[in-house]
Parts: structure tokens; sequence; C-alpha cells
């Protein structure tokens, strides 16, 4: 038995990963156990935006956790404070609740907006109603994959939470029918990561902050994945110029090294949390403060935000010259691409697995998306190495 086999024959099979074994990793290369050094293109979902190790994340790191690093929130220490207040101010938003993982913030914003329907909304307790789009991506959670449009997520696993009503993505009319008197919140990724990187018509989320106005509905923004860089912008909401009235983040806030996730909203909101109404072991531990404090200097001070969205446009347009018939669309925001490979033409999955022979690490979604998301720190010349062997898997499928 290979050390793969010999740890598939101990975890769970519920990820299906490359039957690579990777050793180390060091800024946008990764390095498998037999030495093979591979461009990561998908910066494992968007968590890995500073790349891999870096320098200034894994002095945080070292000096945080000997100085100290989880105590719970039974008490003060003293990296949480500069943290959320640096969060804030990046995000325009006036407090923030920590969390560690994506789908914990998530599950905290579905308890803000519920809570806020009820006691500023005054809807009954337990028929407030939260509106999401098809094809959303929020997490594993059973409250959050209850309203997943994905049967494979849900499969088995009710009775789901009741309270989710699904409209198309993109449809500002459908949103529009959905609200009644009961909705608390509309839930939504700015543009759909899971999904294959799908971007709204511009315009809609102009649209749904004015319903939100227009009906006093909480417009919470889930940017776990969209955030912090990716699209070219802080937040990926900010290319349309609105303010979100709740606001998800996670993944890069990490630094790459640690889970830290966190809801932002106004103080009107979270003061509806209450010592004892909610919270987490791990939420808003000292090292993982300092870290997060660290990651948005790192991405302020690197210019990660406007060489995401110089990098990414050279990205798309070369992706897209380079598919030319193997793509049905190219899509996507800063360095964040998503290729939609016709599958009459070529399957996406296999064109993955060529890539990864060639030297590039990526990852199909939905049989047909290949998503491109390398670190933000990319420089031009590992990108051109990255896209060249792209453009010679493209070229050799479309022939
Ligand atoms: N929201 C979005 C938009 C995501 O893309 C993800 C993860 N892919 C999550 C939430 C869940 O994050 P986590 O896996 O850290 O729970």
């Amino acid at each position: 038995m290979n050390a793969i086999d010999r740890e598939q024959a101990v975890c769970a099979q519920n990820y299906a990963p490359l039957p690579i074994m990777l050793s180390h990793g060091e800024g946008v290369w990764l390095t498998d156990t037999a030495g093979v050094r591979r461009l990561d293109m998908m910066s494992g979902y968007s968590a890995v935006s500073l790349g891999h190790g870096h320098p200034r994340i894994l002095k945080v790191l070292s000096e945080q956790a000997r100085k100290l690093a989880v105590t719970s929130r039974a008490f003060h220490t003293e990296p949480l404070g500069p943290f959320l207040a640096k969060l804030c101010a990046v995000s325009g938003q006036e407090m923030a609740l920590p969390m560690n993982t994506g789908a914990e913030a998530v599950e905290t914003a579905i308890k803000a907006a519920r809570r806020w329907g009820h006691r500023v909304k005054r809807i009954p307790d337990g028929a407030a109603e939260i509106i999401v789009a098809a094809g959303n991506f929020h997490g594993r959670t059973t409250t959050i994959v209850g309203f997943s449009s994905e049967e494979s997520y849900r499969d088995g696993f009710g009775p789901f939470a009741p309270g989710f009503v699904t409209v198309p993505f993109g449809d500002e009319a459908a949103i529009a029918d959905a609200i009644t008197p009961n909705t608390a919140a509309i839930l939504i990724e700015p543009i759909q990561g899971e999904a294959g990187i799908v971007v709204p018509p511009p315009g809609y989320l102009r649209a749904l902050r004015a319903l939100c106005d227009r009906h006093n509905v909480l417009l919470i923004l889930d940017e776990v994945q969209s955030g912090l860089g990716r699209t070219g912008r802080w937040f990926a909401h900010q290319h349309e110029g609105i303010r979100a009235d709740g606001l998800i983040v996670g993944k890069a806030l990490g630094g790459g090294v640690y889970p830290v996730s966190a809801f932002l909203a106004s103080r009107a909101v979270m003061s509806l949390f209450e010592p004892g109404s909610h919270g987490s072991t791990f939420g808003g531990n000292a090292l993982a403060a300092a870290i997060g404090l660290e990651a948005l200097i790192v991405i302020e001070e690197e210019r990660l935000v406007e060489r995401s969205a110089e990098q990414g446009a050279y990205m798309k347009a070369r992706l897209e010259a380079m598919t030319g018939r193997l793509a049905r669309s190219v899509r996507g925001l800063g360095l964040w691409v998503g290729v939609e490979i016709d599958p009459r033409v070529a399957s996406a999955k296999a064109l993955v697995k060529t890539l990864a022979a060639a030297g590039v690490l990526t990852k199909e979604t939905h049989e047909t998306v290949i998503r491109f998301a390398p670190p933000l720190t990319i420089t031009r010349a590992e990108l051109d190495w990255g896209l060249a062997r792209c453009e010679a898997v493209f070229k050799e499928a479309a022939a």
C-alpha cells in the first residue's frame, strides 16, 4: 500500500482528491513527495490568497503561538480588538463577530437575520424567511445544505430547517416576487463561486439593495470566497458601489494557515447578540486574530487588491484567447476566472488531470467548469509560466 492508499483506508471519502501527495508549499508552488513542483492555480478555493508560507504570516503565527494562542473568549486577549478594527475599516462595517470557518460565519448571519426579523421587524418568532439563490454555496452544516439546490449535498441528510426561499440567481424580479412581510434577509454570494464563478448581470446587486431598502430587509452578502481582493476589489459588492447590511468573510482571512472567519454588520444588528446567545471555543482566539490582522495588512501593503485586478484582466484575456472553441464561456473578475468547457469538445475533469500532469493545479466544478484562482501574490512571470502550460494543454485538446 502506498501513502495515498493508506490515507484512503482511514479517511472518509467525502472528497475525491487528485492522486498527488503534496509535501510542501512555497509562494505559488506546491511540491509533491516525489519532488515534482506544480503551480497552485486554485489556492485552496481562495483560502491561500497570500500564497503558501507567506513569511510575514509565518512570523506572526510562530510569535503569537509562543505568546498566547487559545483561551476561549472567557477572557480578553490583545490581538482581537486591533484585528476586528482593521476588518471593520477595510469592509466599511461597524462591528464583527469572529468565527473559524465560513459555514460558521454563515450560521451566525442566519441567526442575526432571524433575530433582527423577530425583534426589529416584529416577525413572529419562527416565521422569519430568508431569500437565497439557486446554485448557492454557503457551507455544509445541516441548516445550510437544507437550502442548497445541489441534491448531492442534501441526499439523506434531512430533515432540514424551514424558512428559506430559493429564487433563480441573477433575477431581480424573482426576488421582488419572493419578498413577503416575513422576509428578514436576502443571503447571497455577489458572485457565485462553487457554482462555477457565475457573475450576475450588471446592476443586480444595486437592484437588491434598492429592494432591501424598500421592504426593510437585510442584504447579507457571503464574500467568503469572493472577498479580500479576489475579484480586484476588497469585496466583490464594491464593484456595484453598494453597502451590505451583513457581510461574511473567511478563507483568505486566515492567511493560508489557519481557519479565521467573521460576520460583520452595523452596531444595531450586532447588538442583537448578548452574552450567551452565540459563540465558539476557538472563534476570535488570539492566534487567529493576530494572523487575521497580519493577513489584512499584507493585502494592503503588497497592493494585492490592485494586483488581482491587473493580473486578473490579463489572465482572463489570455484564457479567452487560448481556449477558443473549447470554452462555452470564460467569466469572472480579478484573479478568479471560470472556464466553462464545452462538453461536446472536451471533458473538464480530464483537462484538470492533464493540466496537473503539465504542472498546473486547478479543479473542475460541476463537470464543466475549470476554476483558475492563483494566489494574489503571483508574479507576472509565474502567471506566464502557468498560462504557457495551459495553452499547450488546451491547444492539444482542441486539435
Ligand atoms: N461561503 C462561500 C461563498 C464559500 O465559497 C464557502 C466555501 N467554499 C463557504 C461559505 C464555506 O466555508 P467553509 O468551507 O470554511 O465552511
